[in-house]
Order: C-alpha cells, then sequence, then structure tokens
C-alpha cells in the first residue's frame, strides 16, 4: 500500500504500549478490537486523534490556543500521514435532576411560552411553568419531582448505644465531629441501646431538640433525620467525597413528591391548559404523539410556537428518537440518544 493512503505509527509507547508499529489504511473503515485494557483508546485516542488535534491547534494564535483544550504529544517516534480528527464518543450527557429532554434541547422554552400565551386559566409568564423557577417548582420538592427519605432503620444498630457506635457513620463513630455534637448535648443516655429508646427519646434522636438538655449543656441537636436529609441534598453525589456523606446515601430512598406526585410544578401552573392537557402531561407524550396534539391547536397567537414546536420534534423523529418524551431525565439517556440530541 502507497505510505500516504495509511496513517503510519512507529515505535508508540504511549500508556501501556510497548513499542507497537502500525500502519491504518486512510478512507476506509477501520475497527479495533482487543479485550479491555490491550490498548484500543491508547491507539485509537489518545494518539491519533490527540495528537491530530494537536497538531491542528498549533496553527491557530497564541490567543486561541490558550482557550482550547491541550494535548500532549504521545510517546512515538515516529506518526504520519494525520488528518484532521473528529471525535464521536459515546459519553453520557451527564447533568442533574433539573437537566430533561425538554430543557437541554430548548425544546420546554417553546412549551412554557405556549402555555403563558394561550394557556386557561391564565396562570402567569412562562417561569410560572419552569420546574427550575420559584414562581413555577413545586415547593415540597423545589421542583425535583421527587423527595429524598431517609431509611433510618438501616442507619441505626438497635443493639448498640451511642457508646458503642450507634451509627454505622464515620461521622458518628465514638469521638468523632457528630459523635462529639450529639453526646455533647446531654439530651441522650450514652450506654442506652437504642431498641431501648423510649418513643420520646427516638423522636430527639430523629427529629432534634428545640431546647438544651441538660443545666451543663447548651447545645440543641437538629435531629439525624432533618440533618442527613439536609446534607444529601445539598451535595450533589459528584460533592459527595467525605465517607459518611457517601455511606449516608445508601440509607436515602427516593420517592416520588406527595404534593406535586412527580409533575414538578405548583398547583397553580399544573392547572393551566392547553388543547385541554396540562404541561406536564404534554411533557409526558411520546414525541410522535405530542406533534399530533400539537397540529390540533388553531389559536393564531400560538402559530408561530406551534410551527417551530413541530420543526425540533419532526427532527427528533427523523433521527430516530421518536418514543422520547420531554420529561425524560437526560441523566438517563443512553450514549447514542445523547449523541443525536
Ligand atoms: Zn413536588
Amino acid at each position: 500500500m502507497p505510505e500516504k493512503d495509511s496513517i503510519i505509527i512507529r515505535g508508540l509507547k504511549q500508556n501501556n504500549l510497548k513499542n507497537v508499529s502500525l500502519d491504518i489504511p486512510k478512507g476506509k473503515i477501520v475497527v479495533f478490537t482487543g479485550v479491555s485494557g490491550s490498548g484500543k483508546s491508547s491507539i485509537v485516542f489518545d494518539t491519533i486523534a490527540a495528537e491530530s488535534q494537536r497538531q491542528m491547534n498549533e496553527t491557530y494564535t497564541a490567543f486561541m490556543r490558550g482557550r482550547l483544550p491541550k494535548f500532549e504529544k504521545p510517546r512515538v517516534e515516529r506518526i504520519d500521514n494525520l488528518s484532521a480528527s473528529v471525535i464521536v464518543d459515546q459519553s453520557r450527557l451527564g447533568g442533574n435532576a433539573r437537566s430533561t429532554v425538554g430543557t437541554i434541547s430548548d425544546m420546554y422554552a417553546a412549551l412554557r411560552l405556549l402555555y403563558a400565551r394561550i394557556g386557561t386559566p391564565y396562570a402567569g409568564t412562562a417561569s410560572y411553568f419552569s420546574f427550575n423557577d420559584p414562581n413555577g417548582m413545586c415547593k415540597t420538592c423545589s421542583g425535583i419531582g421527587k423527595i429524598l427519605d431517609l431509611d433510618i432503620e438501616r442507619a441505626i444498630a438497635p443493639d448498640r448505644s451511642w457508646n458503642e457506635s450507634m451509627l454505622g457513620l464515620p461521622a458518628f463513630s465514638v469521638g468523632n465531629y457528630y459523635w462529639k455534637l450529639y453526646t455533647g448535648s446531654g439530651l441522650f443516655d450514652l450506654d442506652k441501646k437504642y431498641r431501648d429508646y423510649t418513643p420520646e427519646e427516638r423522636n430527639l434522636l430523629l427529629y432534634g431538640s428545640r431546647e438544651p438538655g441538660g443545666p451543663r449543656a447548651h447545645k440543641r441537636v437538629e435531629g439525624i433525620k432533618t440533618q442527613f436529609q439536609r446534607l444529601c441534598l445539598m451535595k450533589g453525589p459528584e460533592e459527595q467525597n467525605d465517607r459518611t456523606l457517601r455511606k449516608l446515601n445508601q440509607f436515602m430512598e427516593q420517592r416520588p413528591c406527595p404534593a406535586c406526585r412527580g409533575r414538578r410544578l405548583n398547583e397553580k401552573s399544573l392547572a393551566c391548559k392547553v388543547a385541554g392537557y396540562s404541561i406536564d402531561e404534554l411533557c409526558a407524550m411520546e414525541f410522535t404523539q405530542l406533534v399530533q396534539v400539537l397540529q390540533t391547536i388553531r389559536d393564531p397567537r400560538a402559530a408561530t410556537i406551534v410551527e417551530a414546536l413541530t420543526a425540533s420534534l419532526t427532527r427528533m423523529i427523523d433521527i430516530g428518537l421518536p418514543y422520547l418524551s420531554m420529561d425524560r431525565e437526560s441523566c438517563t439517556l443512553s450514549g447514542g440518544e445523547a449523541e443525536r440530541l
């Protein structure tokens, strides 16, 4: 094969590769296959793609280069005939519980506008249909649609006392921060096993006290249930490097919000209808059905919005995602679905 028709790699020692030399034909589909850890990614991503990107970035001005991702020169004796690379990876979209197919695609923004313009009874501006806005969100779940509940029985060892590290969490072990906070409150008998607690004592442990304990104690406690819930809600999973928080998360259960029943918005916003549906009902529809409902809207004030939304939805259907709905959480999309979105 003439040399220019191939990418030539000689003496590659990137990552775990031991002096690998190979020619990769250009203009053809080439598959790298092998067991995990055999070096497929080291060749494809860390060598070919990285070097191609690096060479391309060198053609930009210093100002631009400072703003582009940095690529290390791969450990290779020689690499020739590279062309510009495009990396299509299967990484997930990520995003948190506030990010849905509707919010990342901007289709939900158009839908909110539609409800603000022609929804009845009138509920307010577009912000009243956003579960990420205080105007629209359900107050109980702050617009997440779910609440975190602590399965307390799993966090407490019933046959242990405070002095025996009753709570199976690092920060609550004898002598540690929270252990000192609670045992120093004077509110608890430190040798009493949890199963021997009276209902009042259990209540105190779970939900805390507004009054200080004994005469020598001046601290009140928040209660572990309240405290855990607050701690877990405040920090996203990626921030939970703390061993106690990670452990705590195993005891947390996600349940649909009892106030909005998972619909994320407050009552007033949910009562507003277009074409006989509330906004969360349209969000729960598969794209194919949603397009059909939109076609029934005849109000001229909505014409441009309906047209734009229909165009977006038709695109989604055409690229093979007719079954998606706007309320689908973006973190649950597969790599392929995320890619197309
Ligand atoms: Zn709610």
